[in-house]
């Protein structure tokens, strides 16, 4: 570093440390004791493949059942066992954050025994997931640091994981709708089982590839506003949603309070993440409307198997269920494709 005064330097030197002390709290540690991504090691020496043997099964998207079927997260594998081949391996928080959820209850979800920590950053808050533990040692409402043991890597799950493919199946995203407006499309749905796991639910959560967010080098609020946009919708309602209330980053210009909302203009990606969110004010559309103002087809196609928008044998784009589902979670409505 070089100063002409020493004013002018130790300014230098005090802003250097600022802004070199949040970049190191914002970005993450690697959830498990395995040091193999970060010295560039091959993919098989940090990630758990399905019983199909194929190292990216156990990688983030379309990448079960030939293409067929999403992977929510990272499936982490074991470096440290005992002699009856159990896990020893501690999971840990990538960030520091609050325990939001607790699931102890091992038979209740696919997730197995799991842990839900929320972080939040410059009026943004996403989530991480550590699943399939063996043990639990947090408690709900607990402030975790990066680095605190959450508990020790397991097998648990309501469907059989065999010991010997224990491992950490690992989530970073966003939640969608809020307790009270998940559980309103939950009990319309007719499922078998009660919801659980209130907001916690797999299906109120929108991950994205933490493979990606690990090698971007940048906090997740950076690597949100970064994903590419696959479509652009036009939603008319006047529900200031939950979700924008509690990540106000992500709106491209203030709310006006004193106007009257019309609508909202979302750009998302291929998974039906939403990315970028304008408010809409001067505009009045018929009531519970959607348009899509934007599409890119290439970026849809190149992950078939999450259904957002579709397109029919005409070449007319249609909502899909998945879509749908995120809407309804966001909104506590359902809408109609307008063309
Ligand atoms: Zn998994």
């Amino acid at each position: 570093m070089y100063c002409f005064s020493l004013k002018k330097c130790l300014t230098s030197i005090w802003l250097f440390i600022i802004s070199y002390s949040t970049t190191l709290g914002s970005l993450p540690c690697w959830p498990t004791d395995n040091p193999a991504f970060f010295q560039n090691k091959p993919m098989d020496t940090y990630i758990q493949p399905t019983a199909s043997g194929l190292v990216a099964s156990g990688t983030f998207g379309c990448v079960r059942n030939r293409g067929t079927r999403f992977h929510e997260g990272v499936d982490l594998k074991s470096v440290h066992r005992n002699r009856r081949n159990r896990p020893l391996d501690s999971v840990r928080a990538i960030l520091p954050g609050i325990v939001v959820y607790v699931n102890t209850n091992a038979s209740k979800s696919t997730y197995g025994r799991y842990v839900v920590l929320r972080h939040t950053l410059d009026s943004f808050g996403y989530y991480s997931l550590y699943a399939h533990l063996h043990e639990v040692h947090v408690q709900l409402n607990q402030m975790v640091q990066q680095g605190t043991a959450l508990g020790i890597m397991g097998n648990t799950s309501c469907s059989k994981i065999p010991l010997s493919r224990a491992h950490l199946h690992f989530e970073i995203g966003l939640s969608l709708g809020s307790k009270d407006t998940f559980h309103a499309w939950y009990s319309k749905q007719g499922f078998k089982e009660p919801n659980f796991h209130g907001e916690w639910n797999g299906m109120n959560l929108v991950g994205l590839d933490p493979l990606e967010f690990f090698k971007s080098g940048s906090d997740f609020l950076t690597f949100v506003q970064n994903q590419p946009v696959a479509f652009t919708l036009q939603i008319a309602t006047s529900t200031l949603p939950h979700f924008i209330q509690q990540n106000q980053a992500l709106l491209t210009t203030p709310l006006q309070t004193e106007k009257t909302l019309y609508g909202w203009e979302i750009a998302f990606n291929w998974l039906g993440c939403p990315l970028r969110w304008t408010p809409l004010y001067g505009l009045k559309l018929p009531a519970n409307a959607v348009y899509v103002l934007h599409c890119n087809p290439i970026e849809l196609s190149q992950h078939g198997c999450r259904h957002t928008l579709e397109f029919n044998k005409q070449g007319q784009v249609l909502l899909a269920h998945v879509l749908q589902r995120q809407l309804t979670l966001l909104f506590n409505a359902r809408f109609q494709l307008f063309y």
